[in-house]
């Protein structure tokens, strides 16, 4: 007899009718022969009612109260569908996140689970019930009792965290799509369904928009190794398994804040290549990558920073045997990408020869603030300077100088006590036959307009500011991604300073602001500056890795529509480009387009 979770979300449960034909659906996975918890979310749009109601209350309302107000909305749906269960015969129990102990940190509205109490669950399951848990929910403490939600969309964490501390054979996540797809079939109707995607894939596409999974349960399904399928509450059809390799054993108390880095990674064959002040209008990124990709050449981080006046700067990184014609590919486009602009000068190239990358890998990174700030920490107490930055759920990389990198390498080792050797990466060679056929290395696509962009100005260049930056941002919670400081130093009073961009959620970036400018006395930096109309627009895939030729296309495309992009950051498996919010939506659907990405699935 196997035990099988599954959670139902809003729209699923979302009138009288609908958790009727659930309860039908749970007693066909019983009458099969198997045990049943399932989590439910709150019914339909109850959730954004909610918190309407808060809104028109408070402006800021307070956080405890918000989390006694959210939970009563799976409080109602968990009661509803074992009414429907009971009235068609099935024996059913309904059960609040507090009665099964479902325990997280006392973070309100944002909490984290630490251990779920497994005894009353099984005790009904043993008397042949399906036990119908209340997702999003959890307490403090088995003293305090303090209701606590676990965030946005939660209920998948629930139901994955549940199915882990429960041993179940697997996690079914029913929604109101056929599964994974490779964009929101809302905003993308030709989007495909993938029969299946890696957890590293969906963890990027989660953790940049596609709300289809909470970005947390993947990481669950990944650290634990537990199956995990999303399909549709209206059909049978098979959905999308999330694959997810086999995890290093972990306890299980502490279930969402355990060790988040399994390994240390590192390149040493890295050279930078840096184009200083190129103009600032659509299609110049696609210029410089198509050039850059005609002549087969690895490239491996890209960034753009935000630009200065009407002047962007954009860095990538080669192997150190490609960085001569890396290098002469760029001094030949320089003076083209001036256009017919003959006011401007040629953007200034700048050639680094010996970089390392030193990366963290794990699960988690982006939703952990504290994790890549600590990273920072490390490097810069062993007095290493960061050149560049790239975030991921799944890696945070440094470029820093060549022979710094065995002592980053101890630095980060001892700083996440890694006892494993630490993992050599080398450029991967571009494979031209991945972008010549038809074969996509893109799996899918995703767009996100809750983001604004955060840019600290003047920051004094030397090392260890990153790392304030991001530790005083990560002890208020904050999640960043897209970290990019600018290549070009500014001289003030004849001191180098450079400035500091990121991505961080709109409804942190007030907080965000206020945090870091409360401190640039101190630090030495100037204005913090929020821009909240953008559009973060994503392609993710795990065979993108030495494939310029996608970048390339990607830029491209944006510059068909005369789309500009105000900031480009990588990591070995996505691209995530910043442009204007009115853009978002039709950049996601060329950029879809142009990849079709559907065509790596058959
Ligand atoms: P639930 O209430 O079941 O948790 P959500 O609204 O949280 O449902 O998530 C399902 C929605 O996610 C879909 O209706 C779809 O619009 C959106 N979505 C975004 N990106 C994707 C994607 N790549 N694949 C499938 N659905 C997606
Ligand atoms: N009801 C909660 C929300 O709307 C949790 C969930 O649906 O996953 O965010
Ligand atoms: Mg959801």
């Amino acid at each position: 007899m196997a035990l099988i979770v599954q959670k139902y979300g809003g729209s699923s449960v979302g009138s009288v009718e609908r958790i009727q034909a659930v309860a039908a659906r749970i007693v066909k996975t019983v009458q099969a022969g198997n045990e049943v918890v399932v989590v439910v979310s709150a019914m339909g749009k109850t959730t954004d009612g909610l918190v309407s109601l808060a809104n028109q209350i408070a402006r800021q309302p307070n956080r405890r109260e918000m989390d006694m107000l959210l939970s009563t909305g799976e409080q109602v749906s968990i009661a509803l569908l074992s009414m429907a269960l009971l009235e068609i015969g099935q024996p059913a129990i309904s059960l609040t996140g507090t009665q099964v102990g479902i325990v997280t940190e006392a973070a309100h509205t944002r909490a984290r689970i630490l251990e779920i109490q497994t005894e009353r669950i099984e005790r009904h399951l043993e008397a042949g019930k399906v036990v119908v848990v209340a997702g999003f929910q959890g307490i403090s403490s088995f003293e305090d009792l303090e209701i606590t939600t676990l965030g946005r969309g939660g209920s998948d964490t629930s139901a994955v965290a549940i199915a882990v501390a429960l041993k179940a054979s697997c996690c079914q996540i029913y929604t109101d799509v056929p599964g994974i797809l490779t964009a929101d079939p809302r905003l993308v109707p030709e989007a495909q369904l993938m029969s299946e995607i890696t957890c590293d894939e969906m963890l990027e596409l989660a953790s940049l928009g596609a709300k289809v999974l909470h970005p947390r349960a993947v990481e669950i399904a990944k650290n634990y190794g537990m199956p995990l399928v999303v399909l549709s509450s209206w059909t049978d059809d098979p959905g999308t398994r999330v694959i997810s390799p086999t995890p290093q054993p972990r306890p299980l108390t502490g279930l969402e804040i355990t060790h988040p880095v399994d390994a240390v990674e590192f390149d040493t064959d890295q050279a930078k290549i840096a184009l200083l002040r190129v103009p600032d209008r659509p299609g110049v990124a696609a210029q410089l990558f198509t050039e850059v990709g005609r002549e087969k050449l690895d490239v491996d981080l890209i960034i753009q920073s935000i630009h200065e006046g009407n002047t962007n700067d954009i860095a990538f990184t080669v192997s150190q045997q490609a960085s001569r014609q890396a290098e002469a590919v760029a001094n030949a486009i320089a003076p083209v990408l001036r256009g017919n602009n003959s006011n401007l000068d040629a953007a200034e190239v700048n050639v680094q020869q010996q970089i390392a990358k030193v990366s963290i890998a794990g699960a988690g990174m982006i939703g952990r603030p504290g994790v890549a700030a600590q990273m920072f920490n490390s490097l810069a107490q062993a007095g290493i300077n960061i050149q560049m930055i790239s975030t991921s759920e799944v890696k945070v990389s440094c470029a820093i100088a060549a022979e710094e990198c065995d002592r980053a390498i101890q630095a980060l080792c001892e700083t996440f006590e890694i006892a494993t050797s630490p993992v050599q990466l080398r450029t991967a060679a571009l494979d031209t036959t991945k972008i010549d056929n038809r074969q996509s290395p893109v799996r899918g696509v995703a767009l996100d307009l809750n983001q604004a962009q955060l840019a600290v100005l003047q920051i004094p260049d030397r090392p260890g500011m990153a790392a304030k930056i991001f530790s005083l941002l990560a002890k208020q919670n904050i999640s960043v991604d897209m970290i990019i400081q600018s290549q070009r130093c500014r001289f003030i009073d004849g001191l180098p300073t450079r400035d500091i961009a990121c991505t961080v959620a709109q409804g942190d970036a007030e907080d965000a602001r206020q945090v870091l400018t409360a401190a640039a006395a101190e630090f030495g930096w100037g204005e913090v500056v929020v821009e909240k109309a953008i559009a973060k627009v994503s392609i993710v895939g795990s065979e993108m890795v030495g494939a310029p030729g996608v970048a390339a296309r990607m830029f491209a495309a944006l510059a068909q529509q005369q789309i500009n992009i105000q900031m480009i950051a990588t990591s070995e498996i996505k691209i995530s480009c910043v442009v204007p919010q009115e853009q978002g939506v039709i950049a996601l659907q060329t950029i879809h387009a142009a990849f079709n990405p559907h065509s790596a699935d058959v």
